[in-house]
């Protein structure tokens, strides 16, 4: 019986000192770690105690830790398919995309986006969805105006959940498209587009076609944006593909993972 209750003692001894020694290791032993970020990590798990580790340092790796809009970088490769742009991340000032083509409908998206679109589009047609597009390429002029409008009408802080700010926003890269399953709509909250079964059939199959739904309902705190069931991204069918695969949600998490520079781990094609 003695034995019994050392052997237990000495059970729940281990138990307690492994946990920390198992997070410990995990830190610098995980693959998206950068040293660079090493007190930044530490900061953010200890605001963020519940998140993964994998989730933390991604983040980090993202700048989500350092607010929206505050340290903002400009993006060395504002023509890559797989470029983050954020409330951390923007375009070089005058940027334009050099392959924009017509969807039709008065919008443009790059080429390969939308020819992409196109794909997508038909195969849903065929499957007897309906998708309109109600937004695709803004000039940094016009994401302004949008902006502006926004502040002028609501504030500052519901502008900046719904709009971009000039520089920031994914649809001037061109690579962002705006969907709905009707197109009288004058609001796009209205259409409860979350609700129709094109939005149920694109959050199954969009990934195939390179598209990934932007702006997640789940991870609101961390784009800082109102759930916008309607803002489809194009970033390549590869990297759409990795995403579902590793059941990474959001885009900020994969870059911090994949993308962000010093991180060896290989980009799909
Ligand atoms: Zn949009």
């Amino acid at each position: 019986m003695k034995k019994c209750i050392a052997t237990l003692l000495i059970t729940s001894v281990l138990f307690a000192i492994l946990p920390v020694a198992a997070s410990a290791a995990k830190i610098s032993d995980n693959p998206y770690y950068l040293d660079i970020n090493k007190a930044r990590y530490k900061a953010y798990q200890a605001a963020h105690p519940d998140l993964p580790v994998n989730a933390a340092i991604a983040y980090v790796n993202a700048d989500i830790d350092k607010g929206f809009y505050n340290g903002i970088e400009t993006v060395a490769d504002p023509d890559s398919i797989s470029v983050l742009v954020n409330k951390n991340f923007n375009l070089p000032l005058g940027y334009e995309p050099d392959d924009l083509v017509s969807i039709g409908g008065g919008y443009r998206l790059r080429a390969e986006a939308a020819a992409q679109l196109q794909k997508m589009k038909a195969d849903m047609t065929a499957l007897g969805y309906k998708i309109y597009v109600m937004s695709a390429y803004r000039t940094y002029q016009s994401q302004l105006n949008k902006y502006e409008t926004g502040v002028k009408l609501y504030g500052v802080a519901v502008a900046d959940s719904e709009y971009a700010r000039p520089g920031h926003s994914e649809h001037q890269t061109g690579l962002a498209v705006d969907i709905l399953q009707r197109s009288n709509v004058c609001d796009m909250e209205q259409a409860k587009f979350e609700n129709s079964k094109e939005f149920a059939w694109l959050t199954e199959n969009a990934y195939k076609y390179g598209f990934i739904l932007r702006y997640p309902e789940e991870y609101l705190d961390i784009h800082g944006f109102i759930f916008e069931p309607w803002h489809w991204r194009y970033v390549g069918v590869g990297v759409a593909t990795a995403m579902h695969d590793e059941g990474i949600a959001l885009f900020e998490e994969y870059y911090g993972r994949h993308l962000a520079p010093g991180i060896n781990a290989s980009t799909p094609e």
